[in-house]
């Protein structure tokens, strides 16, 4: 799997939700595995965080409310969908 350069402080903004985007469904966390390795995540200056996460050969995306000091995450799926769920959460097609 090929490393991406996102992964540093700055990373990417997250867009404004567009009208009809998709609605994800967030849960609380479940402590699965005790590794869980950051693959991406968005710019910290946000109050909302959203990490895209790999564990257990799985993927999943992580919610960070600052606000509301709250995390969530989406259901566990295979990588490459976490991804394009990730990507979708970063174009405003998803939250
Ligand atoms: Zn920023």
């Amino acid at each position: 799997m090929a490393v991406d350069k996102l992964a540093d402080f700055h990373g990417p903004h997250v867009q404004p939700p567009l009208p009809g985007h998709v609605r994800l469904s967030w849960y609380e966390l479940t402590p699965r595995v005790s590794r869980i390795r950051v693959i991406s995540h968005t710019c910290e200056c946000r109050e909302t965080t959203y990490e895209l996460c790999a564990a257990a050969g799985q993927g999943f995306v992580r919610r960070n409310d600052r606000a509301e000091q709250t995390v969530h995450e989406t259901v566990w799926t295979l990588t490459a969908t976490a991804r394009r769920i990730f990507e979708q959460i970063l174009h405003g097609e998803a939250r």
